[in-house]
């Protein structure tokens, strides 16, 4: 089976650039979207085909499709910033792409070959450029997914996928400066358990969040963190974003448990700090140590991590064992914030060649 090539079929009717500028001026998280989006279908026995860029538009979908049912369906998600010199770069779409192909392997789909994930990402951006906001932390955050289209009840792998790249300018996330958020630890509901299929970015894992996360709103936080889902003990992660703990110039973030999303960010932020001289570990850390360690002021900072905001740091905690505080946001906190920002945006020497010039 051979690569296809992406066709390009703009539009002729694009949103008019007064409008587009009236959006770029707010324009908040996922709300607004581009011109354009590219797909890919799959179909078994033929492989990838019909690979095309085609005017964003809404899909028509049969009542019987399987996904509506059993949610064979997995996601990215990236960034492209408008670089220093107004070039356009994305950031680790290959890891994105690799993190795309474990999802389907664990969800029983077909893996895209990471050119071609690379390639849509690329052919949308180009397209719809004049998306991609001015400057700092702003960014056309890119959404690519895959679902199944064979239409049908009955439960099994489907025999046809449609791959797709949307895109959405996206706002600095901070917009009034960093601030901590309150975080509630879940004990009542996990996330993902040994076995399950927390290590894939597949549509049910955030279905199955949401209760929790109504939980933590009613408790008044802004976040749920997550544990491990066999004794409830062990940190995992923080909404959509993994979680790190600094111990003065010691940066620890958990270590893979089989449950968790290996986020690019997490990966790339432990380069960066140690790079900046930081000894980095990935360790168990437990509920216990978290409230001891800030009872004795060992823990300094706490933040999590995630493409959407980037870093986010925590600053109050609540459990059914209690409440504590940790200072927020920290120095460490805001120089690695700082640091991967000014590395994604061009600011700084991209030491390892993590931009995707598109
Ligand atoms: N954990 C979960 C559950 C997520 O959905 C995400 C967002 N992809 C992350 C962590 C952070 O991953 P990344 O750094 O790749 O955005």
């Amino acid at each position: 089976m051979t690569t296809p090539t992406i066709e390009l079929k703009p539009s002729s009717n694009l949103v008019p650039a007064a409008e587009r500028e009236r959006i770029l001026a707010n324009p908040g998280f996922g709300r607004h979207f581009t011109d354009h989006m590219v797909t890919i279908s799959w179909t078994e026995g033929r492989g990838w085909h019909d690979a095309q860029l085609v005017p964003y538009a809404p899909l028509s979908i049969d009542p019987a499709n399987m996904t509506l049912h059993y949610a064979q369906t997995i996601f990215e998600g990236l960034k492209a910033y408008r670089q220093a010199d107004g070039s356009v770069a994305t950031f680790r779409p290959e890891a994105n792409a690799r993190r795309f192909q474990r999802s389907a392997r664990r969800m029983a789909m077909p893996e895209l070959p990471e050119e071609l994930f690379v390639a849509a990402c690329d052919a949308l951006v180009r397209q719809d450029v004049d998306w991609v906001p001015a400057s700092g932390e702003e960014s056309l955050y890119l959404r690519p997914f895959m679902f199944a289209t064979e239409v049908g009840v009955g439960v099994h792998p489907a025999n046809e996928f449609l791959f797709i790249v949307i895109a959405s300018p996206a706002g600095a996330y901070f917009s009034g400066g960093v601030k901590p958020v309150s975080v509630w630890i879940s004990d009542d509901y996990v996330r993902a358990a040994p076995g399950g299929t927390g290590e894939a970015k597949a549509g049910g894992n955030y279905a199955s969040s949401l209760l929790a996360q109504a939980e933590a709103t009613a408790h008044g936080c802004d976040q749920v963190v997550w544990l491990d889902g066999v004794e409830r003990r062990w940190i995992e992660e923080m909404g959509t974003n993994n979680l790190f703990f600094v111990y003065g110039d010691r940066v620890a973030t958990p270590a893979f448990s089989g449950s968790l999303l290996a986020g690019i960010v997490r990966d790339s932020l432990l380069t960066i700090a140690a790079d900046l001289g930081y000894e980095v570990a990935e360790e168990r850390i437990s509920v216990e140590d978290w409230r001891r360690a800030s009872a004795d002021g060992s823990l300094t900072e706490v933040f999590g991590c995630g493409t959407a905001a980037v870093i986010t740091p925590v600053g109050q905690v609540k459990s059914k064992a209690g409440d504590w505080t940790v200072p927020a946001p920290g120095e460490v906190t805001m120089r690695l914030r700082r640091t991967l920002l000014d590395i994604q945006t061009g600011a700084a020497e991209d030491a390892h060649g993590w931009l995707h010039r598109v």
